[in-house]
């Protein structure tokens, strides 16, 4: 039988939305591009996500800051030294196997954060062997996931790296937009960009690669004079949460998480922001914010909660974004080794950041995972408009009488009032309509006989089938009123 899994990575190959990279050459494991369609996408998500950050403070701005950066930022931000992952190569076999997640497999339990001798005794007791060849693993070790870089020519010694997370950016930019923008706290930073991580064992499909996309926002504030946010606005609003040690994920309200979680308003505020952004990607209720133990977490995380969502195809709960309140880590290693003062005007330490952080390619892997649906006489992802490739189709029903002159004229209107449509003409009006359900897209406009008498068109809605018939004139306002609809806006 088909999975679930093979069912939304075959549509997703079929349709151009994610496929490997570089096919025809053998792909190197752990790269994928984006398709005609999944670009379409990927970009609805960005924008989406820009829209619902950049907007919670008149102080948040976009920067796009460089892929290479030099080693003395990975210095400062501590990855040349500590960001590795522990590695077990098969005896026989060869085969390179997160030794973490390879325990996990086993026995069912996290072993994220554990020390490599700690992991080396587990092996041993548990009697880990190579699922291919049964043979041992050797001893574990650990294997840096930066990607060094030679810049310049070869007798030129400047290394540089592939940036590992798109937070950097922001930190060594810090300055110069602190200055650029008044010298006023909190001052957030987004970047939505490439990142590299030479992990160990890629897999997954798009869940673990080596070249990503991340969206992160880094917030700058003031740790002694918290910054004031709207939370009436999410006082009522239930976030769901598993704290360390507890076995079921449970609701508790904003107003009642300050206490129970022990957390300012300034930082549940954020964590509803994160929730509500998932929700809104026609995920309500298949996620929670898992609390991460001191031994998981990286040591300078005050508060660290991976936001996780249910997935179908994996069958269990995965992380697809970080909440993560990194205290002076950053800013004060930057400070220490540029030697640069980046304390705030008038104290004696610097900002403190809280990073939301997510991924991508698991957000909109989630996405179309969630939306995917099976019926008798077809496939299709029911995906929030918000994220549809397109928000029409638009049709003729058949190749003659006026009605493609017609159509074209109608699928300009959409376009001409921001509506994004596409125009297909080719194959039986079922199989047209059957191609654009199977990406996802929410609703489509055909023109027949009766529009060229009464000038009115058919629009067809994605998830119910039904069909309802429109004022071709009225057609752009009808369609803002549906995306005001769950389904989604334009
Ligand atoms: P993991 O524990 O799964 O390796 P992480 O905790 O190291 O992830 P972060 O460093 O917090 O991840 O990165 C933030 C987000 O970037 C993650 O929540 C995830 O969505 C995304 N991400 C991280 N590594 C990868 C990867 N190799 N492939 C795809 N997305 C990734």
């Amino acid at each position: 039988m088909t999975s679930h899994f093979e069912k939304v990575t075959e549509i997703s190959l079929k349709r151009a939305i994610i496929y490997p990279d570089a096919e025809m050459h053998g792909q190197m494991s752990g790269f994928f591009d984006y398709g005609s369609v999944g670009s379409e996408i990927k970009r609805r998500w960005e924008n989406a996500w820009r829209e619902h950050f950049l907007s919670l403070n008149q102080n948040f701005h976009e920067i796009q800051t460089t892929i290479v950066m030099p080693e003395q930022v990975f210095k400062a931000s501590g990855h040349l030294e500590h960001f590795h992952d522990p590695v077990a190569v098969c005896s026989k076999c060869g085969v390179s196997e997160r030794a973490d997640h390879l325990l996990e497999e086993f026995l069912g339990e996290k072993f994220e954060g554990l020390t490599v001798q700690e992991l080396n005794a587990l092996m041993k007791k548990h009697k880990i062997v190579c699922t291919k060849c049964k043979a041992p693993f050797k001893e574990i070790e650990d294997k840096s996931l930066m990607f060094p870089l030679q810049v310049g020519a070869s007798e030129d010694k400047t290394i540089g790296y592939l940036r590992p997370e798109t937070a950097q950016g922001p930190y060594a930019s810090f300055k110069r937009e602190f200055r650029a923008n008044r010298q006023k706290l909190p001052l957030g930073l987004a970047i939505i960009g490439k990142a590299f991580r030479n992990e160990i064992s890629p897999r997954q499909f798009v869940f673990r690669t080596r070249e990503f996309t991340q969206a992160e926002l880094q917030v700058f504030f003031d740790p002694k004079e918290l910054p004031e946010v709207p939370f009436h606005e999410v006082k009522d609003y239930e976030l769901i949460v598993l704290p360390v040690g507890a076995k079921d994920a449970k609701k508790v309200k904003c107003s009642k998480a300050v206490k129970e979680l022990g957390m300012s308003e300034f930082f549940v505020y954020f964590m509803a922001k994160m929730q509500q952004f998932i929700e809104s990607m026609g995920l309500p209720g298949k996620f929670r914010f898992a609390q991460l133990s001191d031994e998981e977490k990286a040591f300078y995380n005050k508060y660290h909660w991976d936001l996780e969502v249910f997935c179908p195809s994996f069958g269990k709960f995965v992380e697809v974004a970080g909440f993560h309140y990194r205290t002076d880590h950053d800013l004060g290693g930057h400070a220490a080794v540029s030697k640069e003062n980046l304390n705030i005007p008038g104290k004696d330490y610097v900002p403190h950041v809280l990073e939301l952080s997510f991924g991508v390619d698991r957000n909109v892997f989630a996405v179309l995972d969630n939306a995917f649906r099976e019926e008798s006489d077809r496939t299709y992802f029911a995906l929030p408009q918000a994220v549809a490739p397109w928000d029409a189709g638009v049709y003729p029903l058949v190749n003659r009488e006026s009605m493609p002159e017609k159509a074209l004229e109608v699928f300009k209107a959409l376009r001409e009032s921001g509506i994004k449509a596409f125009y297909d003409a080719s194959g039986t009006i079922g199989k047209r309509y059957a191609r654009a359900d199977e990406v996802g897209v929410p609703f489509g406009i055909t023109i027949d006989g009766d529009t060229l008498k009464d000038g009115t068109v058919t629009v067809r809605h994605r998830d119910s089938k039904e069909q309802e018939r429109v004022s071709a004139a009225q057609l752009p306002e009808r369609l803002c009123e549906l995306a005001a609809t769950p389904q989604g806006k334009l």
